[in-house]
C-alpha cells in the first residue's frame, strides 16, 4: 500500500460544504485538492483547482481525473458513468459499488438486509399492481419513498391508511418507489466508520440525531445508547463497510427500538462524510473530514478519540444571519459554508458547543 505524498491532488466530485470541509481537512495535510463540480463556490473557493462543468460531460470528467491521484466524492448522486469515467482513470475511492447502492433504495435495502442486518419492512412500489401488493406486505400505515434523489425527507410521503397510497404514488410522479414500514423507534442515531486502504476500520463515538422538517437539526455527543447495543451499532456499520469493500468515511443511519428483539435498525447508509459527523471537527483530534483523506490516500488512519462532549447544530437558512451572537459564544465553534443566499432549507453552517470531558 503506497500513501499519496503531502504535494498530491485529490479529485472531489461534488462542491458543496462536504467537499469544502474535505479540502479544508487536506490542506492541513499539506494535499491539494481539485474539485469537479456543476455550480461554482462552495468546495471550490477553498481548492487549488476547480472544474465547473456538468456530470454527464465525460470528456470534463476524464480531463478531471487525468489531473489528480485519486478520486473521492461528497455526494452519493454523482451519476455512475461519471464516476466509471474517472474510475478508468484514476482510482476511485470510495469504490463504485458503494454510489450503486447507495443511490438507489431499493438496492440499499436489499443489499443490507441480505448482509443479515435490519432495514424497515420494504416492498417495491412501482405501478398500481406492486402497489397492492406492497400494500399487502407492509400493512396499511408506511412511508412511500423514491428510490432515487430522495434526501432530506423529500421523495417521500407518509402513508396513514390504505387510501392514501394511490394519491401519494401520484404525488411522486409515479416514480419507482419503495413502500416502508414504520419503525417505532425512541430516537435516531448513527454510526460513523473510516476504513482504511488496508481494511483498518475505526468508529467515531455514536451521536443521538433530532430532525426538524425532514433536515437533521442536532447530534449529541454521546448519546444514550447502551454501551451493548452501541456495539451491536458498530458490528452492523463495518460489516458493512466491509462488505462494500469501503475506502473512506461511510455514515450508516439507524432507529434505536430498545425492546425490540433487534433493536437498531440501519434506515440508510451515506457513502461519504456525513451530517451528524460534523462534531468531530472541534471534539475530536482527526475530524470525519481528515479520516476520510487520510483513507483515501492510503494514510495510516488519525484517533477517533473524542476529548470534549458536543452538541453540533446546524444553521439552516435565516439561523445564519445569527452569525454574530453565535460567533461571539464561548465554548462553541461556528462553521460557515460561504453559500451566498440563505434560501429556507438550505444548509448554511454549523455550530459546535463543547464541554470538556473530566
Ligand atoms: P430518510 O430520508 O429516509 O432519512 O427519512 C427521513 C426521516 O423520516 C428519518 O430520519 C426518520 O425520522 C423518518 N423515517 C424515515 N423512514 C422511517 C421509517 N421506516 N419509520 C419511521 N420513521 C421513518
Amino acid at each position: 500500500m503506497t500513501a499519496l505524498p503531502p504535494g498530491s491532488t485529490i479529485g472531489i466530485l461534488g462542491g458543496g460544504q462536504l467537499g469544502r470541509m474535505l479540502a479544508l481537512a487536506a490542506a492541513r495535510l499539506g494535499l491539494k485538492c481539485h474539485v469537479y463540480s456543476d455550480v461554482p463556490g462552495g468546495a471550490s473557493d477553498v481548492s487549488a483547482a476547480s472544474t465547473i462543468g456538468p456530470f454527464e460531460d465525460l470528456e470534463a470528467i476524464r480531463a478531471f481525473a487525468e489531473g489528480v491521484d485519486v478520486v473521492t466524492y461528497e455526494f452519493e448522486n454523482v451519476p455512475l458513468a461519471a464516476a466509471a469515467a474517472a474510475e478508468a482513470i484514476a482510482p476511485v475511492r470510495p469504490g463504485l459499488k458503494a454510489l450503486a447502492v447507495a443511490q438507489d433504495r431499493l438496492e440499499e435495502k436489499t443489499f443490507i438486509s441480505a448482509l443479515g442486518i435490519p432495514v424497515a419492512p420494504f416492498a417495491p412500489v412501482d405501478d398500481e399492481a406492486s402497489a397492492e401488493a406492497a400494500r399487502r406486505v407492509i400493512g396499511d400505515a408506511g412511508i412511500l419513498k423514491t428510490r432515487r434523489l430522495g434526501y432530506d425527507g423529500k421523495g417521500q410521503v407518509r402513508i396513514r391508511s390504505t387510501s392514501e397510497l394511490a394519491p401519494a404514488f401520484e404525488a411522486l410522479k409515479r416514480r419507482p418507489s419503495v413502500l416502508e414500514g414504520l419503525v417505532p423507534f425512541a430516537y435516531e442515531v448513527s454510526v460513523l466508520v473510516v476504513r482504511g486502504l488496508n481494511g483498518e476500520t475505526r468508529f467515531y463515538d455514536i451521536p443521538l440525531n433530532t430532525h426538524k422538517d425532514g433536515i437533521l437539526d442536532t447530534s449529541t455527543v454521546p448519546s444514550p445508547l447502551p454501551p451493548a447495543h452501541g456495539d451491536r451499532a458498530r458490528d452492523i456499520a463495518g460489516t458493512i463497510a466491509a462488505a462494500l469493500g469501503y475506502v473512506g468515511v461511510l455514515g450508516v443511519e439507524m432507529f434505536y427500538v430498545p425492546e425490540a428483539a433487534e433493536p437498531l435498525v440501519v434506515n440508510e447508509i451515506a457513502p461519504r462524510v456525513h451530517n451528524s459527523g460534523h462534531w468531530t471537527l472541534d471534539a475530536c483530534l482527526v475530524s470525519q473530514f481528515e479520516n476520510h483523506i487520510r483513507a483515501v490516500a492510503g494514510w495510516p488512519l488519525g484517533p477517533t478519540d473524542r476529548h470534549s462532549d458536543v452538541v453540533m447544530t446546524n444553521l439552516i437558512g435565516a439561523d445564519a444571519d445569527r452569525w454574530p451572537a453565535l460567533a461571539a459564544e464561548p465554548a462553541a465553534a461556528l462553521h460557515l459554508y460561504g453559500k451566498p443566499d440563505a434560501r429556507p432549507g438550505r444548509k448554511m453552517g454549523h455550530v459546535n458547543r463543547l464541554k470538556k470531558t473530566s
